[in-house]
């Protein structure tokens, strides 16, 4: 497997996946989404039918006017509703591969709240069928990493939980009563490499393990999200695996990472009558996925400035984004017809990122 990972076209990817419809959703609809098509048989193509101003707000919902002409999106892979999370995962197994060849990689989920980001990248977290990107990636690697031994290889793996919330990093495999700690991010050492003051970083060597520190990640996540209700959509979190491997036949040495990201909610969020605390933290959220937007396309068009440090995510991820990485973007879409301009707005920026 080493050395024979294919490489990928360009720096970036994009895959797009719709979610089914779901419970209340399926009363009005059968469960058929009436307004996005799959045209073509290799599944990179989306067709989203113009709607009027008419069916975009949710007390017209019945009343839907479909316009004759539609928007086409072409991605590298669009997923349809009735894709398993083990036919997405198939698709980015060989770029989660590479993780163990050195490289860095991030995926990200992109999209607005309820469009299944969380359920891409964690899914159910009890194991089975619905099992997310994370915990499959996790799987793979160490499983890599068994086969590898026969050829010299052994690898070390050191995982960390990080959430941003309002341009703050928080800890959330720190289960201790003290987090005053600050967690800081700093860039040092002779490859200016990234590290973060303070943060919890956990040695693993087993898949139960991992699975252990997700929940345990997803009740800090959801403790911090009592105290704000829309704490956890504006919230990102990125998931880390550190991987060091050495080879005791050829002295090789190699160091990667796995970044899975989930994204804050992508949708336009109202600032009407939001003031103080409130306003200054819908401005940190929407800009924060601009700017990661504005990475990747500074990225992409080579540009001599890389803005990392205007936010803390680009910041944090500095070392897996360009240079000896590989990026991958999910872009999530809802298949609410009500949704429809926050899906139009998802689809434009995941194909202007598909673009770099
Ligand atoms: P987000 O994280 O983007 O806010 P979620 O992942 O929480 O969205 O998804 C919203 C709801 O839809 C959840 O109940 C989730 O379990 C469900 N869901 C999302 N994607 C799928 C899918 N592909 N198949 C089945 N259920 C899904
Ligand atoms: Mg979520």
């Amino acid at each position: 497997l080493h050395n024979t990972i294919q490489e990928l076209k360009g720096n970036i990817r994009v895959f797009c996946r719709v979610r089914p419809l779901l419970g209340p959703e399926l009363v009005h609809t059968d469960g058929v989404i009436s307004h996005i098509n799959f045209p073509d048989p290799d599944g990179k193509v989306l067709e989203l039918d113009k709607l009027t101003e008419m069916s975009m707000n949710e007390s017209a919902f019945n009343q839907t006017r479909r316009g004759l002409s539609k928007y086409e999106f072409s991605f590298d892979r669009v997923f349809t509703p009735e894709s398993t999370q083990a036919e997405v995962f198939e698709e980015i197994s060989q770029l989660v591969q590479s993780a163990l060849d050195g490289y860095n990689v991030c995926i990200f989920a992109y999209g607005q709240t309820g469009s299944g980001k969380t359920h891409t990248m964690e899914g159910g977290l009890e194991g089975g069928e619905t099992k997310g990107m994370i915990p499959r990636a996790v799987t793979q690697i160490f499983q890599t990493a068994r086969e590898l031994e026969d050829r010299g290889w052994e690898y070390e793996f050191n995982t960390s939980f990080v959430e941003i919330y309002n341009e703050t990093l928080g800890d959330l495999l720190n289960s201790s009563k003290d987090k005053s700690a600050k967690l800081e991010i700093r860039l040092g050492g002779k490859d200016n490499n990234v590290t973060v003051t303070n943060l919890t970083s956990v040695p693993v060597t087993s898949q139960d393990q991992i699975n252990k520190l997700l929940k345990q990640a997803s009740e800090n996540r959801a403790v911090a999200a009592t105290k704000c209700n829309e704490r956890s959509s504006r919230s990102h979190s990125v998931f880390m695996l550190r991987l060091t491997g050495t080879n005791s036949i050829t002295g090789e040495n190699c160091k990667g990472t796995l970044n899975l990201v989930d994204l804050a909610g992508s949708e336009r969020l109202k600032d009407s009558g939001s003031e103080g605390k409130r306003l200054k933290e819908t401005q940190a959220i929407n800009k924060s996925l601009s700017h990661l937007g504005n990475v990747i396309m500074a990225l992409g068009n080579k540009e001599n400035h890389i803005p990392y440090r205007d936010s803390k995510l680009t910041f944090l991820l500095q070392n897996s984004l360009g240079g000896n990485s590989k990026t991958l973007m999910f872009v999530n879409v809802s298949p609410k017809e009500e949704n429809f301009s926050e899906t139009l707005n998802s689809l434009r920026f995941a194909t202007k990122v598909n673009q770099c």
